[in-house]
C-alpha cells in the first residue's frame, strides 16, 4: 500500500503536508507520504522552467522557506533579478530571487538533457530531505491561462500575481491537458493509498487543475480505489485564508463557502471526489447540509498555525475516515 496520498497546490498545499508528516511521525506505525503537486502554475521565465507549487512544498517541507513573505527561500537576495530587469528580461513582477535561481536554472539544466520534470524532482530531493514522496502531476507541460472578457488568454501567473486576480475572467484553459499524461507513480499511489487526502489548496487552480490531468479524476472517481477520500476546508468563515481564491471560485461558478466547495468536489458514492470533509467551527452552519448531503463531516478550527496545529487538523480529518 503506498499510505497517505495527498493532492496538494503550493503554499496552503505545503502547510497542509508539514501537518500530514507530523501526523505520520507522531503514530506508533508512521505510514509512507506521496504528494501530488500541482503543475499548472508552471511557466518558462528568462529562459528558465519554474515550478513555483513543487518549489513551495519542497522548500516548506525542508525547512528552508520563508515564513514570514509566505514563498520562496529564507535569506534570500535579488541581485541577479536586478540584471534581469535591466536587460528588459522576465516579469518584472515576478521575482526570481538568487537562490531560487539555483534551483531553477538546476530544473532547467536537467531538463534540457531530456530529464523529465518527475526525474527532475527525483533529482532536487536528493539534496532536500523533505521526509515524503513528492510527484508532480505531469510530466507534461500543461499550464493554466485564464480566458479574459475579450477571448484572449492569460498566464495564470500573470493574471494572478501581476493582476491580483482583480481582471474580470470568463473561464481557466489548461493548455495542453488533452495530451497531457499523470507522471509515473501518480495513478499506482492512487489506486493503492490506504487514505487519500485533498489538502487545503485552491480548490479551482490547484486541486481543479490536477483533476483535470486524463486519467486523474476518473480514476478517483472509480471504485478501483479502495481509499476514503477525506478534504479539509481551505475556506474559513466563508473566506479563503490568506488568498485570492474567491475570485477563482466565483469564475467557475462556486460561492466561497465550505459547504460549496465541498458540493463543487462532489460526493464519491454519487460519482464525485469525496466521502468526508471537515470544515472550520465558524462554518458549523453548512454542517447540516453536507450530513443531509451524504457527506461525513466534521468541524474544528482550521487554522494551519503550528506545525503541531496543523498535525491536529490532520488527524481530526483521518479520523473522520477511520471511525
Ligand atoms: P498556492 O498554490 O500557493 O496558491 O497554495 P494552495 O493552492 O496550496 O493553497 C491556497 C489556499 O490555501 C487558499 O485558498 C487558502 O484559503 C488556503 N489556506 C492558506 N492557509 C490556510 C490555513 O491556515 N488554513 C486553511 N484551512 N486554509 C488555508
Ligand atoms: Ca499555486
Amino acid at each position: 500500500m503506498s499510505g497517505v496520498v495527498v493532492l496538494a497546490g503550493g503554499v496552503g498545499g505545503a502547510r497542509f503536508l508539514r501537518g500530514v508528516r507530523e501526523a505520520e511521525r507522531r503514530r506508533e506505525n508512521p505510514r509512507p507520504i506521496t504528494a501530488i503537486v500541482n503543475t499548472g502554475d508552471d511557466a518558462w521565465l528568462a529562459g528558465l522552467r519554474i515550478t513555483p507549487d513543487l518549489d513551495s512544498v519542497m522548500y516548506t517541507l525542508a525547512g528552508v522557506n520563508d515564513e514570514t513573505r509566505g514563498w520562496g527561500r529564507v535569506g534570500e537576495s535579488e541581485r541577479v533579478s536586478g540584471e534581469l530587469r535591466s536587460y528588459g528580461v522576465g516579469w518584472p513582477w515576478f521575482t526570481l530571487g538568487d537562490l531560487d535561481l539555483g534551483t531553477h536554472i538546476a530544473r532547467t539544466s536537467w531538463l534540457r538533457e531530456g530529464v523529465p520534470l518527475s526525474g527532475v524532482v527525483e533529482r532536487l530531493l536528493e539534496r532536500w530531505d523533505i521526509g515524503i514522496r513528492m510527484l508532480p502531476t505531469t510530466d507534461d507541460e500543461v499550464e493554466t491561462h485564464i480566458e479574459l472578457e475579450d477571448g484572449s488568454l492569460m498566464h495564470f501567473q500573470e493574471w494572478w500575481t501581476r493582476h491580483r486576480a482583480a481582471l474580470p475572467a470568463k473561464r481557466f484553459v489548461s493548455v495542453g491537458v488533452e495530451s497531457a499524461r499523470p507522471a509515473p507513480g501518480v495513478l499506482e499511489a492512487i489506486i493503492d493509498a490506504d487514505v487519500i487526502m485533498i489538502a487545503t489548496s485552491n480548490p479551482v487552480v490547484s486541486i481543479g487543475t490536477i483533476l483535470d490531468i486524463p486519467f486523474v479524476r476518473e480514476t478517483l472517481e472509480s471504485m478501483t480505489v479502495k481509499a476514503p477520500v477525506v478534504g479539509v476546508s481551505p475556506i474559513i468563515a466563508g473566506a479563503a485564508v490568506r488568498g485570492m481564491a474567491d475570485a477563482c471560485l466565483r469564475t467557475i461558478g462556486v460561492e466561497t463557502s465550505a459547504a460549496a466547495v465541498a458540493r463543487h468536489y462532489g460526493l464519491r458514492s454519487e460519482g464525485g471526489l469525496l466521502d468526508a470533509w471537515l470544515v472550520d467551527t465558524a462554518d458549523e452552519d453548512d454542517l447540516e447540509e453536507l450530513a443531509e448531503l451524504g457527506f461525513i463531516t466534521g468541524s474544528r478550527p482550521l487554522l494551519l498555525s503550528s506545525v503541531e496545529e496543523s498535525a491536529d487538523i490532520v488527524d481530526a480529518a483521518l479520523a473522520l475516515v477511520h471511525r
